[in-house]
């Protein structure tokens, strides 16, 4: 029902003033109504045509018999198309109100999608919609939320000890000064490695293929990743195996180190004191498999396949470092070699990371 608003003419006279109607029920009232008229208009056409057919001749009285058929068939097709239009109305009206919002950025709002309805399909298509786009802003929100804490937290201790020795360096002992000045290196490198993925992801998503390919020993690569890892894992006391097969391989070597040490380091950072670590190296006639297994904490069943997405981390709370971009490179090197990657966890018993490379 259009709303009226009651205003005082200059007579004085009290009078109700009707609301102008809003321009998508206008638009779907003139639609309805042109409709109505192409459908009399072409009854007419038919029934003359029809008269010409049988050579009846038509007389004045004709016309006003027709004429007073088609003039209640017009008003009761307008009613019904205004009945019409008010229904659609109401539907359209609360599907745009709600777009208004999501453009306005408040993602929580959803159609009633279970009320039997013309728009049932669309009302559900809209809600599925409001949920990918509000996921994709928890995700950004988290990811910005991790952003700031992976910056802050090597800013500010490089900040700390580089004004530590500023101020007290004089007093200091040279094993103490080493110790800061370790600290500020490695949490510089932290920051670039931060910067470095990011970039690395943006020109990976990008690249086609892969230029740089040269042969090179792959058994031989996986042993140097796992030494470069070696101070963290000894440092856990993790037990570290591999069993590699000799096995050369064509491809990129620094993106290819790249991906080794995404999914060796994810293991040690995953595994806890004590637990072990497997490498293998499977050369088969006509593809190279390389498995990653750790007995860490392991994936939940519903963070399997989001793992490879960009940004997500099981742990929300960042209490380990990275950004949840460290698997979605993986993936694109793997995708850029023409491979595979998958992975089978189990929570609490541990993960295994598989690569499959095409010779
Ligand atoms: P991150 O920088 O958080 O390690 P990744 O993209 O490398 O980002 O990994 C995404 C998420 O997958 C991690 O936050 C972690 O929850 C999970 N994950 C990856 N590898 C392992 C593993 N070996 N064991 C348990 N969880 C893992």
């Amino acid at each position: 029902m259009p709303e009226t608003k009651k205003t005082f003419s200059p007579l004085g006279k009290r009078r109700k003033k009707k609301e102008p109607l809003p321009p998508l029920r206008k638009n779907l009232s003139a639609l309805l109504t042109l409709q109505t008229f192409v459908v009399l208009f072409l009854v007419s056409v038919v029934a003359f045509s029809l008269a010409m057919m049988y050579r009846t001749v038509i007389t004045a009285e004709h016309l006003y018999g027709i004429l007073s058929m088609l003039v209640p068939i017009a008003i009761f097709v307008s009613l019904v198309n205004a009945t019409f239009s008010r229904y659609m109305y109401k539907y359209l009206d609360d599907l745009s109100k709600a777009m208004s919002k999501v453009a306005g950025g408040d993602f929580s709002v959803r159609l009633d999608a279970e009320k039997k309805q013309p728009f049932r399909e669309v009302y559900r298509d809209f809600n599925t919609m409001a949920e990918e786009l509000g996921g994709v802003e928890l995700m950004k929100n988290d990811f910005i939320n991790g952003y700031a804490h992976e910056l802050r937290t090597p800013i500010s201790s490089i900040n700390g000890f580089a004004e530590m020795l500023l101020k007290q360096g004089a007093s200091l002992g040279e094993e103490e000064k080493r110790t800061y000045l370790e600290i500020i290196a490695s949490e510089s490198r932290r920051l670039a490695d931060l910067a470095g993925n990011s970039l690395l992801l943006s020109k990976l998503d990008s690249q086609k293929i892969i230029a740089d390919k040269k042969p090179y020993s792959l058994d031989e690569q996986l042993r140097r990743c796992s030494i470069l890892l070696s101070e963290q894992w000894t440092q856990k006391g993790i037990d570290f195996e591999m069993s590699l097969d000799a096995a050369q391989y064509t491809g990129d070597q620094d993106l290819m180190q790249h991906l080794w040490l995404n999914l060796m380091g994810n293991a040690v950072k995953y595994t806890p004191k004590g637990g072990s670590i497997s490498v293998t190296l499977k050369n088969e006639p006509s593809s190279l498999t390389v498995v990653v297994a750790d007995t860490g904490r392991g994936i939940a069943k519903e963070d399997l396949d989001k793992i490879f997405d960009k940004y997500y981390q099981t742990d929300k709370s960042h209490s380990k470092q990275g950004l949840g971009l460290g698997l979605s490179i993986s993936k694109r090197i793997v995708e850029l070699c023409g491979g595979e990657i998958s992975v089978k966890s189990a929570l609490g018993e541990g993960s295994s990371f598989k690569v499959v490379l095409p010779k």
